[in-house]
């Protein structure tokens, strides 16, 4: 069977929103770290020049270890693969230059599908289930070539009175790039709401409204807000390996094991519809041409 997105071992997840600060970056070391303790190998790209992903999961930010030489075909994709202190896990950091990358990939021929390229090797090598990658929070060019590049988007947002908003933003960029071409397979793979606080009114009505308007899309798991969760970056690590029984790491384990049910599930549904496309194209050249 040729090699598609639904029959590929990887699957590529952005986990983004142009708004800043909503759990992007605690959502990808958390959630990385709850599949790779699955048992399911993990590559982190760290996409934001920021580096908190790369940082949160233990590594110092180094010049000139970044997607960026990559990207420009200055080194082997990888060769800038690191391995992280846990299990299963590993990463390819960022550092401060990698916001030189947006001007760069700006002046390449193609340059939506320029990440998607860089990243083809490692899918084609097939060693990763997951690859999650954590985009910066704007819609520059590096968070849009994250989406060319992924088969689905997780939208993290936090329980407050104005994230509805920036949802529709990036709901409607996900269906532009979907429906112009630019990724035909691209999906919201789904909504997750973060720093709950379930002693707020407030916290409880926007979970019932994102739920009302976006229904299924929204992950059953909720993560709560917690000192744990904000702590465990400082010491660079995932709060599932800080403080392994607290309420914040099980709630990114329970998180993982939806996310890995949903994926799975989408999985069967594109290859259902791919094998479904591809059946009457084999019946016809099945048909014998007619005799001349
Ligand atoms: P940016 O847009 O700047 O990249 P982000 O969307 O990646 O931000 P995070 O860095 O994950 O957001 O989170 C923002 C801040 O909120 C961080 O200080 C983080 O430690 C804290 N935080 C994230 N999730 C939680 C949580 N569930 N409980 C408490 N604090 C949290
Ligand atoms: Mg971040």
């Amino acid at each position: 069977m040729s090699d598609t997105p639904a029959t590929r071992r990887t699957r590529v997840v952005a986990v983004a929103n142009q708004k800043g600060g909503v759990g992007k970056t605690t959502t990808v070391v958390n959630l990385a770290a709850a599949l790779a303790e699955r048992r399911h190998t993990v590559l982190v790209i760290d996409l934001d020049p920021q580096a908190n992903a790369t940082s949160g999961l233990g590594l110092a930010p180094r010049a000139g270890l970044s997607l960026y030489p990559a990207l420009t075909g200055a080194s082997d994709v990888a060769d800038i693969i690191q391995p992280t202190p846990f299990e299963n896990l590993n990463i390819i950091p960022a550092e401060l230059d990698l916001a030189g990358a947006e001007v760069e990939i700006a002046r390449q021929p193609d340059h939506l599908q320029v990440v998607r390229k860089t990243i083809d090797r490692v899918l084609e090598a097939a060693v990763f289930d997951y690859v999650l990658m954590d985009c910066p929070p704007s819609l520059g060019i590096l968070m849009t070539s994250a989406l060319a590049a992924a088969d689905s988007v997780v939208v993290t947002m936090q329980c407050e009175y104005y994230a509805m908003e920036g949802l529709s933003v990036i709901v409607q960029l996900v269906q532009k790039m979907r429906d112009g071409g630019v990724n035909p397979r691209l999906e919201i793979e789904g909504i997750l709401m973060t720093m709950f606080d379930a002693r707020t009114k407030l916290a409880q009505d926007v979970v019932q409204e994102v739920r009302g308007h976006f229904g299924d899309q929204v992950y059953g798991t909720v993560i709560p807000r917690s000192v744990r969760i904000s702590e465990a970056p400082s010491f660079g690590k995932p709060v599932l390996a800080y403080d392994p029984a607290c309420k914040g790491a099980e709630a990114y384990r329970h998180f993982a094991k939806e996310f890995v049910k949903r994926a799975h599930a989408r999985r069967a549904t594109q290859a259902a519809a791919q094998s479904a496309a591809a059946a009457p194209a084999a019946a016809a050249t099945a048909v014998p041409s007619p005799a001349s």
